[in-house]
């Protein structure tokens, strides 16, 4: 299943949801244990594309969302990072992407 679109359109919807702005790309990448990443430098998301077949449309927006919010607030996971996250999603999606796709194992997001 090609999610070109659909990633694109997420993609778009919560630049301008977030305000935030730039030449943001999203790409795939064959992580062995992370969910997602960013490149602060390069501005671009990767996405395990081992998993992202399976995810539901809401766990791909979360993951988007949440590496997005790094472009924003840097790194860390800061309280200003968790409270905008937050805002986007009541619930923790990271919690279930772990327990579904990684066992619960390792953080698997960055
Ligand atoms: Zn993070």
């Amino acid at each position: 299943m090609n999610r070109d679109k659909e990633i694109n359109a997420i993609l778009q919807r919560l630049k301008a949801k977030t305000g935030i702005k730039g030449n943001i790309k999203v790409r795939l990448k064959p992580f062995k244990k992370k969910a997602a990443s960013v490149s602060l430098n390069r501005k671009v998301i990767y996405l395990n594309s081992k998993i992202i077949d399976k995810l539901t449309n809401e766990e791909l927006e979360y993951l988007i969302a949440h590496e997005l919010l790094h472009l924003k607030h840097g790194i860390f996971h800061t309280k200003e990072f968790e409270k905008e996250l937050k805002n986007l999603f009541k619930e923790d999606l990271q919690l279930e992407i772990l327990r579904r796709f990684f066992n619960n194992k390792i953080l698997g997001l960055e």
